[in-house]
C-alpha cells in the first residue's frame, strides 16, 4: 500500500500536478491552475505551441517541455528525473484533463511506483459537462472515451457495451459521428442520447433524443462533441405499475393516438422498454 497525504511536510516540492485547463472557455481556467502553473519548476504539454498560447494568455513563464503520446515514455522517465532532482512538474494536456483521452497515464503510474505524489488541479472536463446537461441518468455512468475507428472493431465494442445499464459516454470526431450513430442504432436500438458539441464556446449545443432522431441532422454538426447514450433499460423493472401504464395508454389513446404510438411514447416518457410496456399493458387486457 502506498499512501499519500498532499500538502504534509513539504510533499508538495517535488510532486507531479495534473493539472487541468479550459475546454474552450479561457474563464474555466482556475486561479488554483494558474498559481501552480507559474510556481512549478517545469510545465510537460502535450503540444508546447498549444500551451504556449495558454501560458502566454495567463502571464505564465514556466519552462515548458514536451509530453506526448510519441514519447510518453521517455518524458514520463524525465519528469520522474526532474522529481528525484527535487524538482516540481505539472502536466497538461490541450484541453481538459490530462490522463482523459489524453497522454498522462504513463507517467502518472511511474511517479506513483516511484514513491512521489501526484496532485490533482480541478477544472474542465467534456464528458462530465456533458452528461450533468444531457438529462440522462448521471449515476451510474461509464466513461468510456473513444471507440475504434473500424467498423468492425467499433461494432464489436459496441456488442460488449450492450447489456450495461449504466449511462455511457463516448468522444467522438464530427467526421466520423454519423457511422458511429449509426451502429449504435443497430447495436443498441433506438435509445435516448444526447449529442454536446463545442462546450462551453459560443456555439455550445446540445442534442437530446433518441438515436434515430439525431441521426438525421448529425451531419450538420461540427466541432468537438461527446455522446452521452443511454444504458440498456432491457432488464429494468418498471416502475410504473400496471395500472398506471394503463392509464397512461388509455389517455393518449382518448386523445385519438394509436395503441401502438402510445405504447411507444409511454416507454419513450418514463424510459421504459416499448417490449416491457406492451407486455404489462397486454396483461391487463
Ligand atoms: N482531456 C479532455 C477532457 O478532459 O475532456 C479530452 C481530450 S480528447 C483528446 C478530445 C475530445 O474530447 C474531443 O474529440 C471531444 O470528443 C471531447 N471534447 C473536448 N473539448 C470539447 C468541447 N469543448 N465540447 C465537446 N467535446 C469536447
Amino acid at each position: 500500500m502506498k499512501r499519500q497525504k498532499s500538502f504534509a511536510n513539504q510533499a508538495s516540492a517535488n510532486a507531479l500536478y495534473v493539472v487541468a485547463t479550459p475546454i474552450g472557455n479561457l474563464e474555466e481556467m482556475t486561479p488554483r491552475a494558474i498559481d501552480v502553473l507559474k510556481s512549478v519548476d517545469v510545465i510537460a504539454a502535450e503540444d508546447t505551441r498549444n500551451t504556449m498560447r495558454l501560458l502566454t494568455h495567463f502571464d505564465i513563464h514556466t519552462r515548458l517541455i514536451s509530453h506526448h503520446q510519441h514519447n510518453e515514455h521517455t518524458s514520463a522517465m524525465g519528469i520522474c528525473k526532474l522529481l528525484k532532482e527535487g524538482k516540481s512538474v505539472a502536466i497538461v494536456s490541450d484541453a481538459g484533463y490530462p490522463l482523459i483521452s489524453d497522454p498522462g497515464q504513463i507517467v502518472s503510474e511511474m511517479v506513483i511506483e516511484a514513491g512521489y505524489p501526484i496532485i490533482p488541479v480541478s477544472g474542465a472536463n467534456a464528458m462530465l459537462n456533458a452528461l450533468v446537461a444531457s438529462g440522462l441518468p448521471t449515476q451510474p455512468f461509464l466513461f468510456y472515451g473513444f471507440l475504434q475507428p473500424q467498423e468492425k472493431d467499433q461494432l464489436r465494442e459496441l456488442e460488449k457495451l450492450k447489456e450495461y445499464a449504466m449511462t455511457l459516454i463516448f468522444y467522438e470526431a464530427p467526421h466520423r459521428i454519423y457511422k458511429t450513430l449509426d451502429h449504435m442504432l443497430q447495436v443498441f436500438g433506438d435509445r435516448r442520447i444526447c449529442l454536446a458539441r463545442e462546450l462551453t464556446k459560443v456555439h455550445e449545443e446540445f442534442l437530446r433524443g433518441t438515436i434515430g432522431e439525431i441521426l438525421t441532422v448529425c451531419d450538420e454538426c461540427k466541432g468537438e462533441m461527446v455522446l452521452v447514450v443511454e444504458g440498456s433499460t432491457a432488464h429494468k423493472t418498471p416502475e410504473m405499475n400496471r395500472a398506471e401504464i394503463q392509464a397512461c395508454i388509455d389517455h393518449y389513446v382518448a386523445e385519438g393516438i394509436s395503441h401502438k404510438e402510445a405504447i411507444k411514447r409511454v416507454a419513450k416518457e418514463n424510459g421504459l422498454s416499448k417490449n416491457d410496456v406492451y407486455r404489462q399493458y397486454h396483461k391487463s387486457h
